[in-house]
């Protein structure tokens, strides 16, 4: 997602908030990151909890960063724009398929009211309850299975994130969009795909291609 001729290295010595504004400065508004809540979020939410105790000095870097299992936690630049696109209001019903380490769903609680979020890997869930817990997040409501089915009994969601990548936008999450739902999807190939924004009005449902992106696979009966 980013070129990289934008990672720089990150100046030292910094405290940790230091390395949280910078990586606003540098990573998110020049790429386009306008929306006040969410860059006020990125500042806030501690990713140096959220990475690998090995990787912690690296937490502000430029990229995505494994977190074991083949997963990774997504590039900050993308957790804002996808974040951004979302719209979100302060009293929103969120859902996330994808819970990985819990940073994004650490950045969607300060910006919505409730955040409902599903992820495939019992152990990953399991660290990012404790890990959530630690930083005294109390909206998030946690689940382990196949999000590629959304959560229909918490639904309809006023907004849904997926964090994964599915070779095409999965119907049950369309269905459980509230009206005026909107929907942040990576779609398209293994290893290379398309942000796609798919609103609901009624019973009209619009898709627009974002930008393009590379996701793990979503694993599951509407994924891979
Ligand atoms: N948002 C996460 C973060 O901030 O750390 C990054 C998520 S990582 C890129 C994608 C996650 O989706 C992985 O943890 C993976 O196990 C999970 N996943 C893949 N298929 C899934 C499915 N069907 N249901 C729920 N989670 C799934």
């Amino acid at each position: 997602m980013s070129d990289p001729l934008s990672r720089s290295p990150i100046p030292r010595p910094m405290t940790l908030e230091e390395q949280r504004e910078w990586m606003v400065r540098t990573q998110l508004e020049p790429w386009g990151i306008r929306d006040a809540r969410v860059l006020n979020a990125m500042r806030t939410v501690p990713r140096e909890l959220f990475v690998p105790p090995g990787e912690r000095d690296a937490a502000y870097y430029d990229g995505a960063l494994p977190i074991g299992d083949g997963q990774t936690i997504s590039q900050p630049f993308v957790v804002a724009h996808m974040t951004e696109a979302l719209k979100l209001g302060s009293s929103d019903k969120v859902l996330e398929i994808g819970t990985g380490s819990g940073y994004q769903t650490a950045v969607l609680s300060l910006l919505a009211g409730e955040v409902y979020t599903v992820e495939r890997l019992a152990w990953l869930s399991e660290q990012a309850q404790k890990t959530l817990k630690e930083i005294n997040c109390h909206n998030v409501t946690f689940r382990i299975g196949d999000g590629s089915l959304g959560w229909p009994e918490a639904g309809p969601f006023d907004a849904i994130l997926v964090t994964c990548a599915a070779p095409n936008v999965p119907p049950p999450l369309i269905e459980q969009l509230a009206n005026g739902g909107r929907l942040v999807v990576p779609v398209g190939p293994r290893g290379y795909q398309h942000l796609v924004l798919v609103c609901r009005k009624g019973d009209v449902i619009t898709q627009e291609k974002l930008s393009p992106v590379a996701f793990v696979p979503l694993i599951g009966k509407h994924g891979w």
